[in-house]
């Protein structure tokens, strides 16, 4: 009978390679160094949708979903010009309301919810626009996105809205890497000092749609070009 052998000893196995996460976020004082420049160049970032009251910004954000704001702004000003209330938009009717809008991609899908919108706040929210998340997203086309941009831009509170323009920046530049909006969104709210929270969000827009481009970024003119060290960077 063969002897019996002794089990082998577990072994480790070997330690797994580790795939790279990706781009390393930067420091906290790098991120303040960004963010001070950004704010030393323009202290007082607006966004550029047209509006003139928390409702017709909700009503704008909503419109502007792949469209330009300048192309939005177009089509609400007169329209925001005669039906600046819920009861005054539900009044207008969606007939009307989508020949103001036709001008603006998926006019007629944005002009339904435009009314099912001012329908429910008129039922749920007194014709007042809700300052909480949760409420907002539950209104017809009103998703995380918009939600951030009126609670940011109407109420003050501290959100971080993540469009094309946020998204290309806060990778480029390397303030939260994400591979998806709501990780960069996370990435910002973590990283952004709060000192910078309420702007960030118009600083990265403006930056992404006026210098950091996405396919020609306007490196030259750049006023954080020697914090960047992104792989898109055109040297002159
Ligand atoms: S240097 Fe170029 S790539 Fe870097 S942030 Fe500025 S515009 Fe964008």
């Amino acid at each position: 009978m063969p002897a019996r052998q002794s089990p082998k000893p577990a072994t480790k196995s070997a330690s797994p390679v580790r795939k790279p996460k990706g781009p390393k976020p930067r420091s906290a004082a790098e991120i303040r160094a960004l963010f001070e420049r950004f704010r030393a160049h323009n202290p007082e970032p607006k966004g550029e949708l047209e509006s003139v009251n928390p409702y017709t910004l909700l009503v704008a954000v909503v419109l502007s979903a792949q469209a330009t704001d300048a192309g939005v702004n177009k089509a609400t000003r007169p329209l925001f010009a005669v039906a600046e209330t819920p009861q005054k938009m539900v009044a207008l009717g969606e007939d009307v309301v989508r020949d103001y809008v036709k001008s603006i991609g998926l006019f007629r899908t944005k002009a339904k919810n435009v009314i099912l919108l001012s329908q429910q706040l008129i039922a749920e929210h007194g014709g007042e626009v809700p300052a909480s998340r949760d409420a907002l997203e539950k209104l017809p086309g009103v998703g995380r996105k918009t939600a951030n941009v009126v609670l940011n831009m109407a109420f003050g509170q501290i959100t971080h809205a993540v469009d094309t323009h946020v998204f290309r920046v806060a990778n480029r530049l390397r303030i939260a890497p994400g591979k998806n909006p709501l990780e960069v969104e996370r990435g910002l709210e973590k990283a952004v000092p709060d000192e910078f929270g309420h702007h960030a969000h118009h600083w990265l827009i403006l930056h992404g749609r006026y210098t950091c481009k996405a396919v020609k970024p306007v490196c030259g003119n750049c006023v954080v070009a020697d914090l960047c060290d992104s792989a898109d960077k055109r040297v002159a």
